[in-house]
């Protein structure tokens, strides 16, 4: 079975598709995301739709000054969807910058030298693909490579991948078919991994980029409602949710936890003495303090006010006295924290509410003990009845 697209068909169903894309992109901008990729990646398209409506006009135009416009913005157009890519996944540095420059000027300059002094066609197809190649690779084995990148990036990085192996591909046919290799094979071969190649990219710009961008601020809206605003640890509900999970992992293990609740002492006088803007400043230097002594599992979240929690996955009584100790003397000097603290194994079921309250009880042991202190709860969690009046006379 053989099958055959002229190339003119080819450039029509290439323009309606990039048209679509810039008439969805131009509407999605309108409103929803002024991210930098997506403007870049619809410059491509943009140039992308000029490119090959030059190529449909090539009998009227004059073929030599389409084939060096129309290839041009072909160049032009890779970089910018390559660009894209890489703003996407956060790797368009300076660097990747200027190497994309010097790559897309080294590109036209040699590509429009060939056409006008020595214009042989599979010459041109060599160079055009190769260089298409090398601006589409990075982003793709980028995308490929990732740590814990998403099921869609990695598909993303498969289908660009193939793309930059169609032009390689295609490079290699037309550079042995130039070398006196079989041409009218070549010619086919050629056809068709172009064909093949531009209508990837120009679905992969159709749905997948955009899917990718829509995840990428998804991703973005999520973390920015984990954190706490002022000091970027998780906040309350993120911390409450993360730590449910933990209990049960380590009620399954049978492992134990260990529950640190703290607050600063005689913060009010902070905010009295040099106002509120210092207050926050002391907020912020305190959790980066603390989250320096902590390791890459454990939890870190603020309940609110000056009042924070840590979860330490399978910390025991001695680990946990002891960073309660490291943070308090990591701090002193400036301000002291009082801390309440609870070792236990969960249950299946474990209620954080309930550890809350006992650790809270402990700190205000610490409280009462003299603040700059760290006092245990297990005495409360153990006895959850005594525990509940004193949190009576506690609140009284
Ligand atoms: P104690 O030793 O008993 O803890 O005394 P304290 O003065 O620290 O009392 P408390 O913990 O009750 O005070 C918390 C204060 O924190 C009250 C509130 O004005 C202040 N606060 C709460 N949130 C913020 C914030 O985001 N920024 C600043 N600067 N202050 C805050
Ligand atoms: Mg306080």
């Amino acid at each position: 079975m053989s099958f055959h697209l002229d190339p003119q068909t080819v450039y029509i169903f290439l323009i309606c598709g990039h048209v679509l894309t810039i008439v969805l992109l131009s509407a999605y901008r309108l409103s929803e995301n002024r991210d930098a990729s997506i403007s870049l990646f619809f410059t491509a398209k943009l140039i992308q739709a000029g490119a090959w409506t030059f190529m449909l006009l090539k009998a009227s135009l004059g073929e030599l000054a389409v084939i060096s416009l129309s290839n041009t913005l072909l160049f032009l157009s890779t970089a910018f969807e390559a660009g894209a890519l890489l703003r996407l996944q956060g790797a368009l540095t300076p660097r990747a910058r200027r190497l994309g420059l010097l790559l897309v000027s080294t590109a036209i300059l040699s590509f429009n030298g060939i056409v006008f002094f020595r214009n042989e066609e599979m010459l041109r197809i060599a160079l055009a693909s190769v260089f298409s190649g090398l601006l589409v690779a990075p982003p793709a084995l980028l995308l490929l490579t990732q740590r814990k990148a998403t099921a869609l990036r990695r598909l993303m990085g498969v289908l660009y991948t193939f793309v930059a192996a169609c032009l390689f591909v295609r490079a290699s046919a037309a550079w042995f078919a130039q070398n006196g290799a079989e041409s009218v094979l070549a010619a086919n071969v050629s056809q068709s991994l172009f064909t093949i190649s531009a209508y990837m990219t120009m679905m992969l710009g159709n749905t997948g980029f955009v899917l990718l961008a829509k995840q990428k601020s998804d991703e973005e809206l999520q973390r920015l409602a984990s954190l706490d605003d002022l000091t970027q640890i998780w906040n309350r509900r993120t911390f409450l949710n993360k730590s449910q999970i933990v209990l049960e992992r380590y009620a399954k293990r049978r492992r134990p936890v260990s529950f640190l609740l703290f607050d600063i002492d005689g913060f009010k006088g902070i905010n009295d003495t040099y106002g509120h803007d210092i207050g926050d400043r002391v907020l912020r230097e305190m959790s980066e303090v603390v989250a320096r002594q902590l390791g890459p599992e454990d939890l870190f979240g603020r309940y609110g006010g000056d009042e924070f929690a840590i979860l330490l996955p399978g910390a025991t009584k001695a680990e946990s006295t002891l960073l309660a100790e490291r943070m308090r003397t990591a701090v002193e000097g400036s301000y002291t924290l009082s801390i309440g603290a609870l070792t236990f194994v969960p249950e299946h079921r474990s209620d954080l509410d309930r550890i809350y309250k006992c650790c809270d009880l402990a700190l205000y042991e610490a409280k009462k003990g003299g603040r700059n202190r760290m006092e245990r709860a297990e005495a409360h969690f153990e006895t959850p009845a005594a525990s509940e009046s004193m949190l009576e006379q506690v609140r009284v």
